[in-house]
């Protein structure tokens, strides 16, 4: 019996990419041996985050990481960390920040909802929000206005296709915070792939979800320098007591960072686009869809199949209808378009969705 039988749970084709409601991401045979592994055990814990440390720095090229449960609650804890620094007093002290500096600066740019406002996971740790520019547009004057008020702890950025308006040049963001002492963090949660690039901005700490492109357990990767990492890590004895990682987790992201490391990029990426391609030949087939393939916006290395048809909103409905559900990405259906994510699918689940598209078409 299959876990999904044995627990009366519906068989789903994911092309929706890494979506938190539908699991995220397939872990490999590795990762999870390596998960089942570590379960009967006992581990010194910080040893283990010793080593998590080490295998994020030499992955990343940062100085070093940590992990703690997803990257929501990083959000919370390098806020915290900003804030309470080491300083055990404050550390428990938190979220009453009546003696620290707790204004956190974020572009309105960069504001997103992943399910919940990001804005809600940084007054989580007690801080208070000063937003830069509107949610059209945030220039580094405006960036520059709100990082000159009193009592900032840290600036906020998001790399992420979800975030609106002009894009913000990162690396002269986290400059601009710089040039008054202010450490920055870009929450990167999808951009796995990208982590050197967004370290390479200068911020401070880049958050990522170990669930999405790394395909670990839920994890947040916290990469970055070595004092700020280390304010994370002291947060373990205040509020980040209900955000660590399991020792599973720890063990899974370790077992992930080795097979990202060992895994030949190059032809990972050509594999990929092969299988978008011959997706889209396929679906541009099919009477009444226009395919084509599009690139990640934010320079992710994969691209996704781009579906133009008369009724997005109501194909994609029909797609879930059916059996097995199948969820694509919606946020273009006002534009008469569906994307598909088919990175962890296997050949039988795309050959299931063009058969559903054919007969969803033909009538
Ligand atoms: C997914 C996501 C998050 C939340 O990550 P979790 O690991 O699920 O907590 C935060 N920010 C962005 C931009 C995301 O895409």
């Amino acid at each position: 019996m299959s876990i999904h039988e044995r627990h009366r749970l519906s068989v789903v084709v994911n092309a929706r990419g890494t979506f938190t409601p539908l699991g995220v991401s397939r872990s490999s045979a590795g990762v999870a041996g390596a998960v089942a592994e570590a379960l009967p055990e006992f581990f010194v814990m910080e040893e283990l985050r010793d080593r998590v440390s080490d295998a994020i720095a030499s992955a990343t090229g940062a100085q070093a990481g940590t992990v703690v449960h997803c990257t929501s609650s990083a959000i919370t804890l390098a806020v915290a960390a900003a804030m309470a620094g080491t300083d055990p007093r404050r550390i428990a002290a938190l979220p009453d920040t009546r003696d620290m500096h707790n204004r956190v600066v974020i572009p309105a740019v960069h504001v997103v909802d992943y399910g919940q406002s990001n804005l809600q996971a940084i007054r989580l740790a007690g801080a208070h929000v000063s937003l830069a520019g509107d949610e059209n547009r945030c220039g580094l004057d405006d960036l520059d206005e709100a990082l000159d008020e009193q009592e900032v702890s840290c600036l906020l950025l998001t790399s992420s296709r979800l975030t609106h308006g002009e894009p913000l040049d990162l690396t002269a963001a986290v400059r601009l915070a710089h040039r008054r002492g202010v450490p920055a963090i870009i929450d990167g949660a999808g951009q796995f792939p990208r982590t050197a690039d967004l370290l390479a901005t200068g911020a401070d700490l880049v958050l990522i979800s170990g669930q999405k492109y790394l395909a670990s357990p839920t994890a947040g990767l916290v990469a970055g320098s070595r004092r700020m990492v280390q304010a994370v890590r002291a947060q373990d004895r205040g509020i980040g007591r209900g955000m660590k990682a399991t020792k599973e987790a720890v063990v899974g992201v370790l077992a992930a960072l080795e097979e990202w490391q060992a895994m030949d990029r190059a032809k990972w990426e050509a594999d990929q686009a092969t299988k978008v391609t011959s997706f889209v030949q396929a679906a541009g087939e099919i009477p009444g869809i226009t395919a084509e393939v599009i690139p990640d916006p934010t320079s992710l290395p994969l691209s996704r199949a781009l579906l133009t048809v008369e009724d997005a909103a109501g194909l994609a409905r029909e797609l879930e209808a059916g059996t097995p559900p199948i969820y694509v990405m919606t946020d273009r259906v006002d534009e008469g378009q569906l994307v598909l994510e088919l990175i962890p699918l296997d050949a039988g689940e795309i050959a299931t969705i063009l058969d559903r598209l054919r007969v969803l078409l033909d009538k």
